[in-house]
């Protein structure tokens, strides 16, 4: 029997690190503080000072953060925020639950990101029935940067916000910089498989400007800025100190583990060259964090099916673009382009087993099997 290679492992990362994170976990219990407090405190600090952003917000999940970002920005009823369809459904669900209008804009085919093409169409005319575009939240899929020299210009010829959903990215940089820092606000999501993850659920969201910082810290926790006073209306979306202290444990091999899943990326690009599957195309100065390594093909259920029989994991992200599910289908606004090349890629693309903690043994063996077909 061959042994199956996960596509991703989320507990080999607690078992990489088990003593450290024990001792972080018990910390927290006998500290008898479980939520807002020290260990929460450290990891916004350490937090900030790895991406090189002034203010980190913790917060319970990667979609809050999103939620958070707009409605600290002042976006809500009446405005429409344009993003992907090809995306985690929590970027599409985020603007909703801020009460602003989704319009979607397709991807450009070769990176997976967002078309500056296609988004200028609904800048410089928003589709009809649609209210004019008050931010744009890219989305850097699978960990590479989205085109932001484009974006941040068409952003500023129109006046609009950038928020950039850094759930998949975190690491990744376009031209020297870290994504995360070129927008007005950025989220993160720690889900246990992100490149940075939790074991439950917690998110950030980071800007460079405090006050707007202060408005996210308020609105967290019931728009409190004191104590038991609500000044504006707020949720509860708080990090909890436990998911704090073990996230302060790994932070500091993240950008070992991403060195890894480049490494890795490697030895697959080598793998499939001059074979008949697509390996995922690096933007030009970017530098990708392989989130995941997105291969793609027409054959796409056939090759899935032969790598499973060879003990290769995969999944598909997504299988199906936001404006095409049940909860979305025909009442979403989309852009000149109409999602073409999402709907198109969603049928062909196919993500390959990818986490740090794989052994040499199982990237030789995925990338045996990818020489097979
Ligand atoms: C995971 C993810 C989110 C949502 O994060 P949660 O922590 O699960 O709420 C948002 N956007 C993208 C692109 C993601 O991959």
């Amino acid at each position: 029997m061959t042994k199956v290679v996960p596509q991703t492992d989320p507990g080999a990362s607690y078992r990489a690190a088990r003593d450290e994170i024990d001792a972080a976990v018990r910390r927290v219990l006998e500290s008898g503080w479980y939520i807002l407090g020290e260990e929460g405190r450290a990891f916004e600090r350490e937090f900030s000072e790895w991406l090189g952003v002034a203010e980190t917000v913790g917060c319970g999940n990667g979609t809050d953060a999103l939620v958070l970002a707009l409605t600290s920005l002042g976006i809500g009823a009446g405005d429409a925020v344009a993003t992907v369809s090809h995306t985690a459904v929590a970027t599409v669900a985020a603007i909703e639950m801020a009460e602003a209008l989704p319009v979607l804009i397709d991807i450009d085919a070769p990176h997976y990101t967002m078309c500056p093409g296609d988004l200028e169409t609904v800048l410089r005319q928003p589709p009809p029935g649609c209210p004019p575009v008050a931010a744009v939240i890219v989305v850097h899929l699978y960990g590479q940067p989205v085109a932001m020299d484009e974006i941040l210009a068409l952003a500023a010829r129109y006046d609009v916000k950038v928020i950039e959903d850094c759930a998949q990215a975190h690491g990744a940089m376009f031209f020297g910089r870290k994504v995360g820092t070129l927008g007005d606000a950025a989220t993160f999501s720690f889900y246990p498989t992100k490149n940075l993850g939790a074991f439950g659920d917690a998110g950030a969201v980071v800007t460079r400007d405090s006050g707007l910082a202060e408005k996210m810290r308020a609105l967290r926790q019931y728009g409190w800025a004191r104590k038991y006073v609500s000044d504006v209306p707020g949720v509860n979306s708080r990090m909890d100190e436990t998911q704090a202290a073990i996230l302060r444990v790994k932070l500091p091999y993240l950008d070992a583990g991403n060195g890894r899943r480049q490494d890795i990326a490697a030895a697959y690009d080598a793998a499939l060259a001059d074979g008949p599957v697509l390996a995922p195309r690096r933007r030009e100065g970017a530098r990708h964090v392989f989130h995941q390594y997105v291969i793609r093909t027409l054959e796409r259920d056939a090759v899935q099916a032969r790598l499973g029989a060879m003990g290769v994991g995969t999944r598909i992200h997504y299988p199906v673009p936001v404006h095409l599910q049940p909860a979305y289908a025909g009442r979403l606004k989309l852009g000149a382009a109409q999602c073409r090349e999402t709907a198109a890629a969603a049928g062909e693309i196919l993500s390959l087993p990818m986490f740090p903690e794989m052994t040499d043994g199982q990237v030789r063996q995925v990338c045996d099997a990818l020489k097979q077909i």
